[in-house]
């Protein structure tokens, strides 16, 4: 009787597809490994809460691994390790392999822009005693998760004299926040009625500013001029700069580590930061690879890849043509032997919302990377669908290294959807596959991931570039 129970337990083992909690597979040595790779990642996240912030961080790290700039017509050979920053705000960087590049790149994608709240060009204004700036949000934002939080500003602005002055109030220890004011209970009562949707107007978004008045009573306007004369002071900025200006309100508070047990870390921006950082680690551990190794830090996925920065740019093309060029290749021969690991997150399955998920095809926290065959929305629209070929690649290559991985969807079918970086990739005739670390509360001010999530995933494309 034992025996045969016995049997049917192999069987099931050999058979049965485990989603299980990765813990259990974690040494001393691994959860040690986890714990310092995951305080790098808060500290990534605390330096880097714009692109622009995510590629100087990022780059600051590759120069101490030995990156240099790319110039095009260079002398590469195997073992190379250069970098190409896109206008300061996307980052390319490559270890160069050992075979020729018409055999093909491995490449990690990930996305350094998350949601936020940017400065509309004619921004400041005041109003019933306080000075104000009108904001238009980027990225798909649920609009009341923004209120009564505090904020920083960040951001660019390029002077009347063409000087760029960098902007980053809330940054230092002891700086001021920014903030907008939530309704309060007892005057929501209209409010409440609304779908949750609609119950915050966005042009309602204005960030408090200020509300000492400039100290002369014979002028009109005195609590934007105040503003004005502080931003002025401290910056060297006038009204008409904000139109040459990136600025945008983000979370002012540090990561953090989440649960009595630490065991997920709680922050702003991690979507998709968290693939962002574990991209550039797992391409610093690359000596010389078989393939090149190529990492692509994007910008402007929140708002559909569009521009000089997005993941539909020419700027990879060129990059990786420039390559090419100095290692005598063809871009598409070598863009049609290579593959991509476009790394996005995805939606953790959170038991509180429990019926917008289909259990048995959500990713859970702590059981690894999740792989997504497809993203999109209904019939899988705006989906490049990779092939049961780039899977079976992805997960002999996972296998192989020991990555825990498991598989999912984003959520039920209709109930919503959303895409990533992968179509573009794949639209280069590059094969593509969706994979990430598993988010709750994907978007909000305070996302939330799992440790062990984060660190497989480092270990994830440490494994596809190869060492
Ligand atoms: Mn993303
Ligand atoms: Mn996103």
């Amino acid at each position: 009787m034992t025996e045969e129970k016995t049997a049917a337990k192999l069987r099931q083992e050999e058979l049965f597809l485990k989603k299980e909690n990765g813990y259990d597979k974690m040494d001393e040595t691994s959860l040690a490994a986890m714990d310092g790779y995951c305080e790098g990642y808060k500290q990534f996240l605390n330096d880097a809460k714009t692109e622009r912030e995510a590629v100087k961080a990022a780059i600051s790290l590759a120069e101490k691994e030995g990156f240099v700039p790319f110039r095009r017509g260079m002398d590469l050979k195997a073992g190379d390790r250069i970098y190409v920053s896109n206008r300061g705000k996307a980052l390319m960087l490559a270890v160069i392999g050992a075979r020729p590049l018409d055999e093909g790149i491995n490449v990690g994608a990930a996305h350094i822009d998350s949601p936020r709240l940017d400065l509309k060009p004619c921004p400041l204004f005041e109003d019933g005693g306080f000075s104000l700036l009108k904001t238009h949000y980027y990225g798909g934002i649920r609009k009341y998760q923004w209120l009564s939080v505090p904020l920083e500003l960040r951001g660019t602005v390029i002077r009347g004299d063409g000087v760029p002055v960098e902007v980053s109030l809330g940054g230092e220890p002891g700086d001021p926040f920014l903030v907008i004011p939530d309704l309060l209970p007892h005057l929501a009562g209209a409010q409440s009625e609304k779908p949750l949707g609609k119950a915050v107007d966005p042009e309602a978004l204005n960030l408090f500013l200020g509300s000492q008045p400039y100290p002369d009573t014979e002028v009109s306007d005195r609590l934007k001029l105040a503003a004005l004369d502080l931003l002025n002071r401290k910056y060297g900025i006038t009204e008409k700069d904000f139109l040459s200006a990136e600025l945008c309100a983000v979370p002012a508070y540090p990561a953090c580590d989440v649960g009595l047990d630490r065991s997920m870390i709680g922050a702003y921006g991690q979507d998709d930061r968290v693939c962002g950082y574990a991209a550039l680690k797992g391409l610093f551990d690359a000596r010389t690879p078989e393939k090149t190794a190529v990492c692509v830090l994007a910008d402007k996925e929140e708002i559909g890849s569009m521009g000089v920065g997005g993941m539909q740019s020419q700027a990879f093309d060129t990059f990786i043509d420039d390559l090419c060029g100095c290692l005598g290749a063809h871009l598409r021969t070598c863009f049609e032997n290579s593959f991509c690991l476009s790394a996005d997150v995805n939606a953790g399955y959170d038991p509180n919302f429990a019926d917008v998920y289909d259990k048995r095809n959500s990713c859970f926290i702590n059981q690894g990377i999740t792989l997504c065959k497809y993203t999109g929305s209904r019939g899988k629209s705006g989906a490049s669908d990779a092939s049961a070929e780039a899977m079976g690649h992805i997960r002999g290559i996972l296998d192989r290294a020991d990555v825990l991985w498991n598989v999912s969807e984003l959520g039920k079918i209709e109930a919503g959807g959303g895409g990533t970086v992968a179509l573009h990739m794949a639209n280069r005739n590059i094969d593509t596959v969706d994979a990430g670390v598993p988010v709750l509360g994907m978007h909000a001010p305070f996302e939330v991931t799992g440790k062990l999530d984060c660190y497989m995933m480092y270990l994830a494309m440490k494994a596809v570039y190869g060492s």
